[in-house]
């Protein structure tokens, strides 16, 4: 019984009416392919794109060197290196991330306790060789200080689902 039903099935051509149906259940809806780059969609404020070390208004980095970022890291992708400054604060001497390992899961910049590691809406960047990808401090917070501006505002649109 099966064996006919197939063969009605497919004498019919039950299965590519079936297709065409969806095909033309969608020709008159309204479109949403964009002609990326020169159009791009929104972006969320929580979106997860380059990272980036903030400093404070004084200009003071952020970073205590407690090294959560580093310990939750589940790609192991970032190193740091710390030292006591004069003043008896902790600073990094080291802190860099290896973009090429990195799988933007957000955890560093969750962990931080004092908001320093973040990612940015950032994604259009890329690397020509692996080296191009592995981000130093002074790199980060280049980002950090160029961007600040958006990344504030962006924290602060997602302040209440922190
Ligand atoms: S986003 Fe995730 S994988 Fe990338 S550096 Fe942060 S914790 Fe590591
Ligand atoms: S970026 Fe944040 S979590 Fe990472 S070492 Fe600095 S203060 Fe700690």
């Amino acid at each position: 019984m099966r064996r006919i039903i197939g063969f009605f099935k497919s004498f019919l051509l039950l299965e590519l009416l079936a297709g065409l149906r969806v095909t033309l259940s969608n020709l008159f809806k309204r479109k949403i392919t964009i002609q990326y780059p020169e159009e791009k969609t929104p972006l969320s404020p929580r979106f997860r794109g380059l990272h980036a070390l903030r400093r404070y208004p004084n200009g003071e980095e952020r970073c205590i060197g407690c090294k959560l970022c580093e310990a939750v890291c589940p790609a192991l992708a970032i190193t740091i290196e710390t030292e006591e400054r004069e003043d008896k604060t902790r600073r990094t001497t080291r802190y860099e991330i290896d973009m090429t390992k990195c799988i933007y899961c957000g955890f560093c910049e969750e962990s931080c306790p004092v908001d320093s590691i973040v990612e940015t809406n950032i994604h259009e960047y890329h690397g020509e060789k692996r080296g191009d990808l592995y981000f130093t401090k002074e790199m980060l917070l280049a980002v950090g200080d160029k961007y600040e501006t958006q990344i504030a505002a962006d924290r602060k649109k997602e302040a209440k689902y922190r």
